[in-house]
């Protein structure tokens, strides 16, 4: 007989369908988050990853963990899909998301055991996270004094570094991001405008802001002087160099007049090129590739310091600071590409000099990354981009829910009343996706080292006792305490909790609608699925 076309297709693949695609795919998002929810929560503990050159980071982010470990199932993938899209999005709150995909997964397939159809599962989710995000918008509230702003970006920093710097670094950030608040621009603006440059030496407490650029590099000519109270500025794309051309077309130069004459239009060319600067104002230059050595005494004449080998992004920052533009070479500048600068400065640090260039417009600023190790100086960084990405954020929208566990206790406790009001299976589901709200809560006593049952029983009786601001009560994960997170200053930006909310249940439904797993055969990575059907059945 003749194989169906699809039939032939498939023969270079195990296939996994229904049930077991289920199972399998279940337990490798447990197993994921296994890794990492031990380090969701101040209390949270730190991972050592290996490289396979041996190289190694020691870390409490979820989301480092799970894109630096070298996971290969299609299921795990998108749960790491998830998690980086959270950190795209709100920069915190990936642990969150993948201890909560999980959870919805496993609970998701007790039901499906017990009968009920995925599709009812996916629906009763798709409805629990409806209400969820509303019942969210009720509860959040904005912040009344800036402290409070300082303390959602400093919960983002909980457990991360010592809490000197996360104070430290939490008023650099919402300092940072006052300055950027003003400023058009997507998601990653926070990422863009403020550039991070690690300087060795020194304590991570060290660590400064400055409103300007900072690039390690000295000036072209040291004769010129090292700094300057302001003027004009021009940044140019290019050189500042005799033209190449001729050179190239290897013209033939057979007599020395013809050498001499060749000579005399580079010079002529560099010196048409100063006075124009000169006649533009311009006493500070920035190009991006070199400057020719016979420039110097002109520079020098014309009064100009300039810099040269400057990265695009420094480019692109002392634009906008000074509000010039950048042109390809001086030819084309004009009066209007011209900005001006407030002051220029030189300094010395570990033996590496740093020009600092302050300018009128803003818009752009340098944090001078300090510790003794890069490895220091690395997770400085890391926290520091982390209170940087949520306090620019908060700028936008400053809302803020209560932290430790609350936020879940609450909603868990609305959905159990908000289920019986759904008609047909879907009340389960939607029960279903209750209790994995409480792997927050349970997870964070966990890693407290409290009884996860207990503190979830506790927290939602004392939620209840207090009728009036009740659902701001979550778990004090240093002393088990039942406490308003307010008060204590245990506090979520609304777009963390309700980004991570959205992505896990997309997550989770995306893997509730696969059906059919088709794993290449002779791939390492096929799982051992005829056991699975074995427990199964
Ligand atoms: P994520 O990657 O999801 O942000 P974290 O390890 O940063 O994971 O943990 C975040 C959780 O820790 C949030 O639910 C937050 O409310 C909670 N949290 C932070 N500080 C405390 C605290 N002092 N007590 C209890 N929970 C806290
Ligand atoms: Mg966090």
């Amino acid at each position: 007989m003749v194989q169906p076309e699809h039939d032939i297709a498939l023969q270079d693949t195990d296939r996994l369908q229904g049930r077991a695609a289920l199972v399998n795919n279940v337990k490798a998002a447990v197993a994921l988050a296994g890794a990492v929810r031990s380090t969701l929560g101040p209390r949270g503990l730190d991972k050592m990853l290996v490289d396979s050159d041996g190289s190694s980071l020691v870390t409490n982010d979820g989301v480092t963990v799970l894109e630096t470990a070298q996971i290969e199932h299609p299921t795990a993938r998108l749960l790491i899909a998830a998690s980086a899209s959270q950190d795209k999005v709100a920069r915190d709150g990936t642990t969150t998301t993948v201890v909560l995909t999980a959870e919805l997964l496993q609970n998701a397939l007790e039901m499906v055991r017990s009968g009920i159809h995925p599709s009812i599962v996916i629906n009763g989710y798709g409805i629990a996270q409806d209400e969820c995000l509303s019942e969210l918008e009720g509860l959040s509230r904005v912040p009344s004094s800036q402290e409070e702003v300082r303390s959602v970006v400093s919960t983002s920093l909980a457990g991360k570094i010592g809490e000197s710097l996360a104070g430290h670094l939490t008023g650099l950030a919402t300092e940072a991001a006052e300055l950027l608040s003003g400023e058009e621009g997507g998601d990653d603006l926070e990422r863009l405008r403020v550039k991070r440059l690690p300087i060795s030496g020194g304590s991570s407490t060290d660590t400064e802001l400055v409103n300007g650029l900072v690039v390690a590099k000295t000036r072209f000519d040291r004769v010129t002087p090292s700094s300057s109270d302001g003027g004009r500025v021009a940044v140019i794309d290019g050189g500042l160099e005799g033209s190449k051309l001729e050179i190239d077309a290897e013209i033939e130069i057979r007599t020395a007049g013809v050498l001499q004459g060749f000579h005399k239009r580079v010079t002529e060319n560099l010196q048409n090129q100063v006075d124009r600067l000169s006649s533009l104002g311009v006493d500070l230059l920035i190009v991006r590739d070199g400057i020719s050595d016979e420039a110097v005494s002109m520079l020098r004449e014309a009064g100009i310091t300039a810099y040269r080998r400057f990265e695009r992004n420094d480019m692109e920052m002392a634009s906008r600071i000074t509000g010039s533009q950048i042109v390809r070479d001086v030819v084309s500048l004009g009066n209007d590409d011209v900005g001006s600068y407030s002051s220029r400065s030189e300094t010395v640090t570990a033996g590496v000099t740093y020009t600092r260039i302050d300018g009128g417009e803003g818009g752009a600023m340098t944090v001078l990354i300090r510790g003794s190790s890069p490895q220091i100086r690395e997770e400085c960084e890391r926290a520091f981009d982390d209170a940087l990405g949520v306090a620019f954020r908060l700028t936008r929208d400053s809302r803020m829910l209560p932290g430790g566990g609350a936020t879940q206790t609450h909603l868990a406790r609305h959905l159990r009343t908000f289920a019986p009001t759904n008609k047909g299976r879907e009340q389960i589901a939607i029960e279903g996706y209750a209790a994995a709200l409480e792997v927050i809560p349970r997870t964070l006593a966990e890693n407290a080292g409290l009884s996860p049952i207990d503190e979830v029983l506790e927290l939602s009786a004392s939620q209840i006792s207090d009728s009036k601001n009740g659902s701001w009560i979550g778990l004090n994960a240093w002393n088990g305490e039942k406490a308003h997170m307010d008060g204590l200053g245990v506090l979520d930006p609304l777009f963390v909790v309700s980004n991570s909310i959205s992505g896990a249940t997309e997550a989770a439904i995306s893997v509730l609608r696969i059906n059919d797993v088709l794993w290449a055969k002779q791939d390492p990575m096929t799982p051992d699925w005829k056991d699975e059907e074995d427990q199964e059945d």
